[in-house]
């Protein structure tokens, strides 16, 4: 369900705290609200939060109190099969280590979120296709994902996580296990999803990517916002 009023964010962190066990809350009342076509990039020391912030954005947690809503979902209160039907359609996610499927081809890793959403197969694989061709890997198709550079590999994850059309792409250090050249590669991608109109999460540590990337930066310290700040230049 996208909402066609477009002053509602994509994604609104209301006042959220998340606590594991005794320790000090990982995330301590956090508000954000980032809309559609954003580039955000989430900075921060280790600790701070980042993954946790992720990991509720994207289902695959819950926070202690407050609520998470993206795209018109309350994302807090989806049950784990709910829950599962909302990453598969709302969020592509791309990792540091690609998590691709090394006994599948190129092609089946990107077909995999259609199959699995129900997608029929013909339009299925013109879309997988023109993804591939678009991220200048489609010769990769037949190929194991192994047999790739490191760059080629996180084209792939892209493709995958694109494959849905989902609002929401999060990226999750997308370069933190690639050469810089890969890694410029992958950084210029991004930028061209973003802007060809794709919202994008982004947590990371490179300053370079977050500076050439993202539209919009904030940084968490202690599970709170302390800097929250448009980019000046990409
Ligand atoms: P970051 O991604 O910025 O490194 P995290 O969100 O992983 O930060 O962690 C924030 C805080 O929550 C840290 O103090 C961390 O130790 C704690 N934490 C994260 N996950 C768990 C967990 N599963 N169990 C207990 N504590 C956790």
């Amino acid at each position: 369900m996208t909402d066609p009023r477009n002053d509602d964010p994509l994604i609104d962190v209301h006042d959220v705290t998340k606590a594991y066990g005794e320790g000090p809350h990982a995330l301590a009342g956090l508000t954000l609200r980032v809309r559609a076509g954003e580039a955000l990039a989430v900075l921060g020391p280790s600790g701070s939060g980042k993954s946790t912030l992720l990991n509720l954005i994207a289902g695959l947690d819950r926070p202690t109190s407050g609520s998470v809503t993206v795209d018109g979902v309350r994302v807090d209160r989806l049950n784990e099969t709910a829950s599962a039907t909302y990453r598969r359609s709302r969020i592509g996610m791309v990792f540091q280590f690609f998590n691709l499927l090394d006994d599948l081809t190129v092609m089946e890793n990107v077909l995999l979120p259609a199959q699995l959403s129900g997608t029929p197969r013909a339009r299925a694989t013109a879309r997988a296709g023109e993804l591939l061709a678009r991220l200048g890997i489609e010769r990769h198709a037949r190929n194991r994902p192994g047999s790739l550079s490191g760059g080629e590999r996180q084209r792939v994850a892209v493709a995958r996580a694109l494959m849905n059309r989902p609002p929401l792409l999060i990226a999750d250090e997308p370069t933190g296990a690639l050469d810089s050249a890969s890694g410029a590669g992958v950084r210029d991608l991004l930028r061209e999803l973003n802007a060809d109109g794709q919202t994008i999460l982004l947590v990371t540590h490179d300053l370079t990517l977050a500076g050439s990337c993202a539209t919009r930066t904030v940084e968490l310290v202690d599970g709170r916002i302390a800097r929250d700040v448009p980019a000046v230049t990409r």
